[in-house]
Protein backbone atom coordinates (compact mmCIF):
# COMPACT_ATOMS: atom_id res chain seq x y z
CA UNK A 1 0.00 0.00 0.00
CA UNK A 2 1.47 3.39 -0.94
CA UNK A 3 2.03 5.56 1.71
CA UNK A 4 1.69 9.03 2.98
CA UNK A 5 4.15 12.09 4.40
CA UNK A 6 2.58 14.82 5.71
CA UNK A 7 4.44 17.57 7.16
CA UNK A 8 2.13 20.75 8.89
CA UNK A 9 0.82 22.11 12.22
CA UNK A 10 0.45 19.75 15.55
CA UNK A 11 -1.44 22.11 17.93
CA UNK A 12 -3.56 23.26 20.63
CA UNK A 13 -6.73 25.39 19.33
CA UNK A 14 -9.04 27.49 21.59
CA UNK A 15 -12.18 27.76 19.00
CA UNK A 16 -15.23 29.84 19.77
CA UNK A 17 -18.18 29.47 17.85
CA UNK A 18 -21.68 31.13 19.15
CA UNK A 19 -23.01 27.79 20.89
CA UNK A 20 -20.07 26.36 22.54
CA UNK A 21 -16.37 27.05 23.49
CA UNK A 22 -12.83 24.47 23.66
CA UNK A 23 -9.39 25.66 24.99
CA UNK A 24 -6.33 23.58 24.66
CA UNK A 25 -7.78 20.96 22.50
CA UNK A 26 -5.63 19.24 19.51
CA UNK A 27 -5.73 20.39 16.98
CA UNK A 28 -3.38 21.38 14.06
CA UNK A 29 -3.95 20.90 9.74
CA UNK A 30 -1.14 17.96 10.12
CA UNK A 31 -3.22 16.17 13.43
CA UNK A 32 -6.41 16.53 10.80
CA UNK A 33 -5.27 15.49 7.93
CA UNK A 34 -3.22 12.45 9.64
CA UNK A 35 -6.55 11.10 11.28
CA UNK A 36 -8.62 11.50 8.37
CA UNK A 37 -5.93 10.08 5.96
CA UNK A 38 -5.16 6.70 8.08
CA UNK A 39 -8.05 5.38 7.38
CA UNK A 40 -6.81 4.63 4.00
CA UNK A 41 -3.38 4.11 3.94
CA UNK A 42 -0.21 4.09 6.43
CA UNK A 43 0.70 8.16 7.34
CA UNK A 44 4.39 9.56 8.34
CA UNK A 45 4.13 13.37 10.79
CA UNK A 46 6.72 15.49 10.03
CA UNK A 47 6.44 18.18 12.76
CA UNK A 48 7.55 19.90 16.33
CA UNK A 49 5.59 20.31 19.64
CA UNK A 50 6.81 21.90 22.17
CA UNK A 51 7.73 21.03 26.22
CA UNK A 52 3.78 21.49 27.29
CA UNK A 53 2.59 19.09 24.21
CA UNK A 54 0.39 16.36 26.06
CA UNK A 55 1.96 12.99 25.93
CA UNK A 56 -1.30 11.37 25.97
CA UNK A 57 -2.40 13.68 22.29
CA UNK A 58 1.23 12.20 20.91
CA UNK A 59 -0.02 8.56 22.11
CA UNK A 60 -3.42 9.13 20.66
CA UNK A 61 -2.45 9.24 17.04
CA UNK A 62 0.45 6.66 17.44
CA UNK A 63 -2.86 4.63 18.91
CA UNK A 64 -4.68 5.48 15.39
CA UNK A 65 -1.56 3.21 13.75
CA UNK A 66 0.02 7.37 12.86
CA UNK A 67 3.69 7.07 12.61
CA UNK A 68 5.15 10.14 15.04
CA UNK A 69 8.26 9.30 15.13
CA UNK A 70 9.27 12.51 12.87
CA UNK A 71 7.54 14.43 14.77
CA UNK A 72 10.21 16.34 17.14
CA UNK A 73 9.72 17.53 20.81
CA UNK A 74 11.78 21.05 21.28
CA UNK A 75 11.97 23.41 24.41
CA UNK A 76 9.01 25.80 24.19
CA UNK A 77 5.73 26.58 23.49
CA UNK A 78 3.65 24.52 20.99
CA UNK A 79 1.82 25.73 17.63
CA UNK A 80 -1.17 27.33 19.51
CA UNK A 81 -4.06 28.96 17.20
CA UNK A 82 -7.31 30.61 18.25
CA UNK A 83 -10.34 31.64 16.03
CA UNK A 84 -13.66 32.67 16.15
CA UNK A 85 -16.78 31.72 14.00
CA UNK A 86 -19.90 33.48 13.28
CA UNK A 87 -23.27 31.84 12.82
CA UNK A 88 -22.93 30.89 9.29
CA UNK A 89 -20.09 28.80 10.57
CA UNK A 90 -18.36 29.49 7.34
CA UNK A 91 -14.55 31.39 7.10
CA UNK A 92 -12.61 31.31 10.59
CA UNK A 93 -11.80 34.79 11.88
CA UNK A 94 -8.22 34.05 13.43
CA UNK A 95 -7.91 36.06 17.15
CA UNK A 96 -4.82 34.93 17.54
CA UNK A 97 -1.80 32.40 15.81
CA UNK A 98 1.28 31.79 18.25
CA UNK A 99 3.56 29.71 16.19
CA UNK A 100 5.73 28.95 19.24
CA UNK A 101 8.44 26.00 18.01
CA UNK A 102 7.24 26.28 14.64
CA UNK A 103 8.58 29.44 14.19
CA UNK A 104 12.66 28.31 14.01
CA UNK A 105 12.03 25.35 13.11
CA UNK A 106 13.55 23.42 10.00
CA UNK A 107 11.84 20.09 9.31
CA UNK A 108 14.21 16.73 8.48
CA UNK A 109 12.19 14.08 6.96
CA UNK A 110 13.91 10.70 8.07
CA UNK A 111 16.66 9.10 5.90
CA UNK A 112 14.11 5.90 5.38
CA UNK A 113 10.68 8.64 4.73
CA UNK A 114 12.83 10.26 1.66
CA UNK A 115 10.76 8.19 -1.12
CA UNK A 116 7.42 7.97 0.58
CA UNK A 117 5.42 8.78 -2.92
CA UNK A 118 2.24 10.86 -1.59
CA UNK A 119 3.53 13.75 -0.10
CA UNK A 120 1.01 16.66 1.68
CA UNK A 121 1.93 19.69 2.45
CA UNK A 122 -0.41 20.80 5.30
CA UNK A 123 -1.17 24.60 6.45
CA UNK A 124 2.13 25.79 7.87
CA UNK A 125 5.01 28.05 6.99
CA UNK A 126 5.32 27.61 2.90
CA UNK A 127 9.31 28.29 3.21
CA UNK A 128 8.95 25.04 5.80
CA UNK A 129 6.99 23.44 3.05
CA UNK A 130 9.67 24.11 0.31
CA UNK A 131 12.42 22.69 2.88
CA UNK A 132 10.39 19.69 3.29
CA UNK A 133 10.03 19.21 -0.76
CA UNK A 134 13.75 19.87 -1.02
CA UNK A 135 14.47 16.46 0.66
CA UNK A 136 11.88 14.10 -0.87
CA UNK A 137 12.79 11.94 -3.55
CA UNK A 138 10.19 12.03 -6.45
CA UNK A 139 7.12 11.65 -4.87
CA UNK A 140 4.35 10.52 -7.22
CA UNK A 141 2.20 12.89 -5.57
CA UNK A 142 2.92 16.25 -4.24
CA UNK A 143 -0.29 17.97 -2.44
CA UNK A 144 -0.47 21.35 -1.00
CA UNK A 145 -2.84 23.70 1.43
CA UNK A 146 -2.32 27.04 2.46
CA UNK A 147 -4.06 30.13 4.66
CA UNK A 148 -4.79 33.39 4.80
CA UNK A 149 -2.57 33.93 7.11
CA UNK A 150 0.74 32.57 4.99
CA UNK A 151 -0.57 34.42 1.62
CA UNK A 152 -0.81 37.74 3.75
CA UNK A 153 2.71 37.46 4.68
CA UNK A 154 4.46 35.41 2.74
CA UNK A 155 2.66 35.19 -0.74
CA UNK A 156 5.75 34.70 -2.87
CA UNK A 157 6.38 32.03 -0.84
CA UNK A 158 3.07 30.18 -1.33
CA UNK A 159 3.84 30.94 -5.02
CA UNK A 160 6.36 28.96 -5.26
CA UNK A 161 5.05 25.43 -3.01
CA UNK A 162 1.68 25.96 -5.25
CA UNK A 163 4.81 25.81 -8.46
CA UNK A 164 6.09 22.79 -7.08
CA UNK A 165 2.82 20.92 -6.50
CA UNK A 166 0.70 19.25 -8.32
CA UNK A 167 -2.34 19.56 -6.77
CA UNK A 168 -3.16 22.82 -4.69
CA UNK A 169 -6.17 22.73 -2.09
CA UNK A 170 -7.10 25.71 -1.05
CA UNK A 171 -10.69 27.31 0.23
CA UNK A 172 -12.73 29.76 -1.96
CA UNK A 173 -11.33 32.74 -0.05
CA UNK A 174 -7.76 31.86 -0.28
CA UNK A 175 -8.34 31.13 -3.75
CA UNK A 176 -9.81 34.53 -4.30
CA UNK A 177 -7.43 36.16 -1.59
CA UNK A 178 -4.55 34.94 -3.90
CA UNK A 179 -5.20 36.01 -7.34
CA UNK A 180 -7.14 38.71 -5.66
CA UNK A 181 -10.39 38.63 -7.87
CA UNK A 182 -14.00 37.31 -7.08
CA UNK A 183 -14.22 35.30 -9.34
CA UNK A 184 -13.47 31.55 -8.71
CA UNK A 185 -12.89 30.47 -12.25
CA UNK A 186 -10.47 33.35 -12.74
CA UNK A 187 -8.37 32.73 -9.71
CA UNK A 188 -8.80 28.95 -10.87
CA UNK A 189 -6.56 29.77 -13.78
CA UNK A 190 -4.31 32.04 -12.66
CA UNK A 191 -3.46 29.03 -9.73
CA UNK A 192 -3.08 26.45 -12.76
CA UNK A 193 -0.94 28.68 -14.56
CA UNK A 194 1.67 28.51 -11.85
CA UNK A 195 2.43 24.52 -12.79
CA UNK A 196 0.60 22.29 -10.88
CA UNK A 197 -1.97 19.90 -12.73
CA UNK A 198 -4.86 20.35 -10.21
CA UNK A 199 -6.63 22.78 -8.16
CA UNK A 200 -9.37 21.82 -5.68
CA UNK A 201 -11.44 24.63 -4.29
CA UNK A 202 -13.06 23.86 -1.05
CA UNK A 203 -16.49 25.95 -0.59
CA UNK A 204 -17.28 24.59 3.02
CA UNK A 205 -21.44 23.57 2.98
CA UNK A 206 -21.39 24.38 -0.48
CA UNK A 207 -18.80 21.60 -1.54
CA UNK A 208 -15.54 21.54 -3.32
CA UNK A 209 -14.51 22.00 -6.82
CA UNK A 210 -11.89 20.33 -8.82
CA UNK A 211 -10.21 22.01 -11.86
CA UNK A 212 -7.67 20.25 -13.74
CA UNK A 213 -5.70 22.32 -16.47
CA UNK A 214 -6.81 20.36 -19.41
CA UNK A 215 -9.59 22.06 -18.88
CA UNK A 216 -11.73 19.42 -16.89
CA UNK A 217 -14.14 20.57 -13.92
CA UNK A 218 -15.57 18.11 -10.85
CA UNK A 219 -18.10 19.54 -8.16
CA UNK A 220 -19.07 17.84 -5.59
CA UNK A 221 -21.47 19.09 -2.50
CA UNK A 222 -20.85 18.59 1.01
CA UNK A 223 -22.47 15.73 2.80
CA UNK A 224 -25.95 17.35 4.32
CA UNK A 225 -25.07 17.08 8.11
CA UNK A 226 -27.97 18.21 10.38
CA UNK A 227 -24.73 18.44 13.20
CA UNK A 228 -22.10 21.40 12.08
CA UNK A 229 -20.79 22.09 15.74
CA UNK A 230 -17.15 23.39 14.59
CA UNK A 231 -16.02 23.71 11.12
CA UNK A 232 -11.69 23.66 12.01
CA UNK A 233 -10.05 21.02 10.53
CA UNK A 234 -12.57 20.39 7.29
CA UNK A 235 -10.11 21.55 5.19
CA UNK A 236 -7.87 19.43 6.64
CA UNK A 237 -9.26 16.50 6.71
CA UNK A 238 -10.41 17.06 3.29
CA UNK A 239 -7.16 16.39 2.20
CA UNK A 240 -6.85 13.17 4.70
CA UNK A 241 -9.54 11.76 2.38
CA UNK A 242 -8.49 13.16 -0.60
CA UNK A 243 -4.86 12.48 -0.63
CA UNK A 244 -5.85 8.70 1.25
CA UNK A 245 -8.21 7.61 -1.58
CA UNK A 246 -5.20 8.58 -4.18
CA UNK A 247 -2.77 6.50 -2.03
CA UNK A 248 -4.93 3.67 -1.65
CA UNK A 249 -5.76 3.04 -5.22
CA UNK A 250 -2.11 4.12 -6.27
CA UNK A 251 -3.55 5.77 -9.52
CA UNK A 252 -3.91 9.69 -9.88
CA UNK A 253 -5.72 10.22 -13.56
CA UNK A 254 -8.70 12.46 -13.94
CA UNK A 255 -11.86 9.58 -12.43
CA UNK A 256 -9.65 9.18 -9.29
CA UNK A 257 -9.54 12.64 -8.71
CA UNK A 258 -13.32 13.05 -8.91
CA UNK A 259 -13.42 10.21 -6.45
CA UNK A 260 -10.99 11.75 -4.29
CA UNK A 261 -12.89 14.83 -4.25
CA UNK A 262 -15.86 12.99 -3.07
CA UNK A 263 -13.60 10.88 -0.66
CA UNK A 264 -12.63 14.69 0.58
CA UNK A 265 -16.17 15.65 1.46
CA UNK A 266 -16.44 12.75 3.65
CA UNK A 267 -13.76 12.86 5.78
CA UNK A 268 -14.14 16.66 5.99
CA UNK A 269 -18.00 16.16 7.24
CA UNK A 270 -17.10 14.06 10.08
CA UNK A 271 -14.39 16.55 10.94
CA UNK A 272 -17.48 19.11 11.73
CA UNK A 273 -19.35 16.90 13.48
CA UNK A 274 -17.52 17.69 16.79
CA UNK A 275 -15.00 20.31 18.20
CA UNK A 276 -11.37 19.03 17.82
CA UNK A 277 -10.27 15.80 16.00
CA UNK A 278 -13.16 13.80 17.72
CA UNK A 279 -15.09 13.51 14.64
CA UNK A 280 -12.60 11.83 12.44
CA UNK A 281 -11.02 9.85 14.99
CA UNK A 282 -14.47 8.16 15.00
CA UNK A 283 -14.33 7.49 11.49
CA UNK A 284 -14.74 4.17 11.30
CA UNK A 285 -14.33 2.44 7.75
CA UNK A 286 -17.91 1.52 7.43
CA UNK A 287 -19.17 5.01 7.97
CA UNK A 288 -16.76 6.30 5.83
CA UNK A 289 -18.17 3.75 2.91
CA UNK A 290 -21.95 4.81 3.94
CA UNK A 291 -21.31 8.54 3.38
CA UNK A 292 -19.52 7.73 -0.18
CA UNK A 293 -22.05 6.18 -1.33
CA UNK A 294 -24.71 8.23 -0.08
CA UNK A 295 -23.19 11.19 -1.57
CA UNK A 296 -22.52 9.59 -4.89
CA UNK A 297 -26.49 8.72 -4.88
CA UNK A 298 -27.27 12.00 -3.90
CA UNK A 299 -25.55 13.43 -7.69
CA UNK A 300 -26.59 10.29 -9.58
CA UNK A 301 -28.88 12.15 -11.79
CA UNK A 302 -29.12 8.34 -13.83
CA UNK A 303 -28.13 7.87 -17.63
CA UNK A 304 -30.73 7.66 -20.65
CA UNK A 305 -31.87 9.62 -23.55
CA UNK A 306 -35.11 11.04 -22.07
CA UNK A 307 -33.70 12.18 -18.63
CA UNK A 308 -30.87 14.40 -20.14
CA UNK A 309 -33.35 16.40 -22.45
CA UNK A 310 -34.41 18.59 -19.97
CA UNK A 311 -38.76 19.52 -20.27
CA UNK A 312 -39.98 21.01 -23.10
CA UNK A 313 -36.54 21.35 -25.09
CA UNK A 314 -37.02 19.55 -28.53
P1 LIG B 1 -8.72 24.24 8.66
O1 LIG B 1 -9.95 24.56 9.48
O2 LIG B 1 -8.83 22.93 7.96
O3 LIG B 1 -8.31 25.34 7.77
O4 LIG B 1 -7.50 24.06 9.69
C1 LIG B 1 -7.56 24.47 11.02
C2 LIG B 1 -6.31 24.03 11.76
O5 LIG B 1 -5.18 24.74 11.25
C3 LIG B 1 -6.39 24.36 13.24
O6 LIG B 1 -6.40 23.15 13.97
C4 LIG B 1 -5.17 25.20 13.56
O7 LIG B 1 -4.40 24.70 14.63
C5 LIG B 1 -4.34 25.18 12.29
N1 LIG B 1 -3.87 26.52 11.93
C6 LIG B 1 -4.49 27.72 12.12
N2 LIG B 1 -3.74 28.74 11.64
C7 LIG B 1 -2.62 28.18 11.11
C8 LIG B 1 -1.46 28.69 10.46
N3 LIG B 1 -1.29 30.01 10.24
N4 LIG B 1 -0.51 27.81 10.03
C9 LIG B 1 -0.68 26.49 10.25
N5 LIG B 1 -1.74 25.94 10.87
C10 LIG B 1 -2.71 26.76 11.30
Amino acid sequence: MPEILVVGSVAYDDVQTPFDRRRDVLGGAASYFALAASRYAPVHVVAVVGEDFRDTDIARLRGEGIDVAGIERRAGRSFRWHGRYDYDMSAAETLHTDLGVFAEWHPIVPDDKREVPYVFLANIDPDIQLDLLDQVRAPKLVVMDSMNYWLEYKRDAVAKVMSRADVVCVNEGEARQFAQTFSIIRAAREILALGPTALVVKRGEHGAMLFLRDGGVFWSPAYPLEKVQDPTGAGDSFAGGFVGHLASVGRTDAAELRRAVVHGTVSASFAVETFSVDGVAAATPGAVDERYRLLRSLVDIGAGAAEDTAPGVE
